[in-house]
This record gives C-alpha cells, sequence and structure tokens, in this order.
C-alpha cells in the first residue's frame, strides 16, 4: 500500500498517461466512477460489463462505499473518483492509472483519477481490478513492503502480468480496509 519504499511519497498531478512513480489514495471512503460513454476513449458493452463485474465482486466487498456517476463531475473539490477509459496506453502496457488532481496540501490523496485500458479482449476483470486497486494505493509485489516478487499469489490482482479473472486478494482488501 502507498506510500511504501520505491514510489514518490508525494501524490501528485500526473501528465496524461502518467510517469509510474508516483501512487495515490483515493480522496475518501466514498468512490465513485464513471465509465467513458462517447468520444474517442469510449467503452463498449463488454468492457463496461468488466468494470461493473470488478466492482460488483471486488471492490464493493471491501469498506469502499462504491456508485456509478452517471452525471460525472471534472472540476471543484468533489470530482468523480474514477474516471475509465478504453484506449492504447502509450507504455504499450494493458492498462495506466493517473491522477488528475492531487489534493491540495495532502500528499496522499486525489480527487480524480484516470484508468485507460486497451480494448480488444484487455478490458478484463482481472486488469480492472489491478488498475483500480492501483487508484486506492495498491502496489506491485516489487514496490511492497515486504518486497515479493511481482507474480506472488498473494498479491491478487496486484500481480504483473494479471489474469483476467484473477480477483482482489484477501492481502488486498486488508490494506485497502486499513485505510478508508
Ligand atoms: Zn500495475
Amino acid at each position: 500500500m502507498y506510500p511504501v519504499r520505491a514510489t514518490d511519497p508525494t501524490c501528485r498531478n500526473d501528465p496524461e498517461e502518467g510517469d509510474g512513480v508516483v501512487s495515490c489514495w483515493t480522496d475518501n471512503t466514498t468512490m465513485t466512477y464513471y465509465m467513458d460513454s462517447g468520444g474517442d476513449y469510449e467503452l463498449e458493452s463488454e468492457d463496461r460489463h468488466a468494470v461493473d463485474y470488478s466492482m460488483a465482486n471486488d471492490f464493493r466487498t471491501t469498506d469502499l462505499v462504491v456508485t456509478y456517476d452517471s452525471n460525472p463531475t471534472f472540476s471543484g473539490s468533489g470530482e468523480t473518483d474514477i474516471i475509465y477509459q478504453e484506449g492504447n496506453p502509450a507504455s504499450g502496457s494493458g492498462g495506466v492509472t493517473w491522477c488528475n488532481d492531487a489534493v491540495d496540501g495532502d500528499g496522499r490523496r486525489c480527487d480524480q483519477q484516470y484508468i485507460r485500458i486497451h480494448g480488444g479482449g484487455d478490458y478484463t476483470r482481472g486488469l480492472v481490478c489491478h488498475e483500480t486497486g492501483h487508484a486506492v494505493g495498491l502496489q506491485h509485489g516489487n514496490n511492497s513492503l515486504p518486497i515479493t516478487g511481482n507474480t506472488n499469489g498473494a498479491l491478487g490482482c496486484m500481480q504483473t502480468p494479471v489474469g483476467s479473472s484473477e480477483p482482489l486478494g484477501s492481502n488486498n482488501k486488508f490494506n485497502i480496509n486499513a485505510v478508508y
């Protein structure tokens, strides 16, 4: 769980698609999300299903209160927490998470984060769980304490690479519930 060792200890605004250095928490226990429904990054129905499935079976089993925001907010102090997009991350990875609006003076929390996942079959429950895990502060094994291999099964859906149906693990939930 952020912040530990290798990650930048201060949550800050990322450039578009992030720089892979910073990690953040979402800003509070209430986690709202939106899926792009038009334009360049629109999610297709199978992508939307993967997001909803992970919300229902992974994140709603934690202390987070997860709700869909069909009328998203992109400015001010109460923005929709996570915006899901379907598109090709420039890094070539299957998915990416980045902070768009770090909470001023806080250092850990981000008011709005974006998740962009490659289409064409990559939009799976496992990868949605993985990227959403980053948005709430979960990290890879090599950035964790204790340090572990990135494929250690205890990492649940934070394994790299992640299986298409990998769920949120018990250690993932323990860490989420310790923060939120
Ligand atoms: Zn990752």
